[in-house]
Formats: C-alpha cells, sequence, structure tokens
C-alpha cells in the first residue's frame, strides 16, 4: 500500500470529483454538483473554499435553505471570520426555503457514491466494494472500484482463508 501526502491526497479526490461531475451535470444542477464537493472528506483548506463555493452557488441560485447550512458549517470551522456566511445565513431566516428542487439533503445523513459521487441516503439500496468497502449506488454493480482499482463492486468477498475448518 503506497502512502501519499495528504496535499496529494486531496487533490486527487478533487480531480475525481470534478470528473464526476460531467456524468452528474447530465441530470442534475450546478447547486446539487457543489454540495457535493463539501462531503468528500477533504483537509480543510480545501473544505472552507469548497463550502465557500458551494454557498455562494447556492445563494445565487436561492437555495437558501441549502445556502444556510454551508454558511453554518463555514462557521464551525472559523468563527472568527466568513461575512458573507453570516449574510447568507440572515438571508436564509427571512426566507427558509430552496428555489430549485435539489437532489442534496443536508439533514438526511448520506455517504457519496465513489463513482458518480450522488448522494445515497440512509435506507437507501447500495452496493459496496469488498475491498475498501467504499460504497456506491447499485448501477455500478459489477465495475471495478474507482476508489481503489482492485476489487469489483458488489462482489462476494470471502476474505483469506488460512485453514479449511473456516470454510463454511
Ligand atoms: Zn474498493
Amino acid at each position: 500500500m503506497q502512502i501519499k501526502k495528504c496535499g496529494e491526497e486531496d487533490e486527487e479526490k478533487r480531480l475525481k470529483a470534478k470528473k464526476a461531475t460531467e456524468e452528474v451535470t447530465r441530470h442534475d444542477n450546478k447547486s446539487s454538483i457543489a454540495a457535493y464537493f463539501t462531503h468528500c472528506n477533504l483537509q480543510t483548506p480545501h473544505l472552507r473554499l469548497d463550502l465557500l463555493s458551494a454557498m455562494s452557488v447556492c445563494y445565487k441560485a436561492k437555495n437558501l435553505a441549502t445556502a444556510s447550512n454551508f454558511a453554518r458549517r463555514l462557521i464551525e470551522i472559523n468563527p472568527a471570520v466568513e461575512s458573507q456566511a453570516k449574510t447568507a445565513r440572515q438571508a436564509a431566516e427571512r426566507n427558509m426555503t430552496d428555489e430549485t428542487n435539489l437532489n442534496y439533503d443536508f439533514r438526511n445523513p448520506f455517504v457519496t457514491c465513489g463513482a458518480t459521487y450522488v448522494p445515497i441516503y440512509r435506507g437507501q439500496k447500495d452496493v459496496s466494494c469488498p475491498y475498501c468497502t467504499a460504497r456506491f449506488v447499485p448501477g455500478q454493480e459489477g465495475n471495478i472500484c474507482t476508489v481503489c482499482d482492485l476489487a469489483v463492486i458488489g462482489a462476494d468477498a470471502s476474505g483469506l482463508l488460512c485453514s479449511p475448518s473456516q470454510v463454511r
């Protein structure tokens, strides 16, 4: 297993997310894509930038409720800054709605699909990689895992068997 510097890994995640954006664009909108970016588990400086861009994209699209959620996360990271975040929050308090229908709900916990980056909400059907346990939408079953490039998504993994007594 190769050990990478945090920065490199972040950059890789950002590139992967950018690629996935093309996929998502076909059936989704800007606000949702910006929203997914904030769930890529990036390091704080990158997360801060992505939150900032997600907030302003949602704010401009009048998706105030979602923009307000990003503003809250920004203020959590650094309470001293982000006057934009405070403006967005104040606007949202007057009108807590989203103008467009987003495929993104910050109130509902979710994981992002490792290949398409669409959210998989709790209770929704998904498939996972038996090697690295990344989760994917069911349509990705049978493809090579895009996260580890090692295993087939949804394949049944028996693990390493060392003794016949382990086989049942
Ligand atoms: Zn994997």
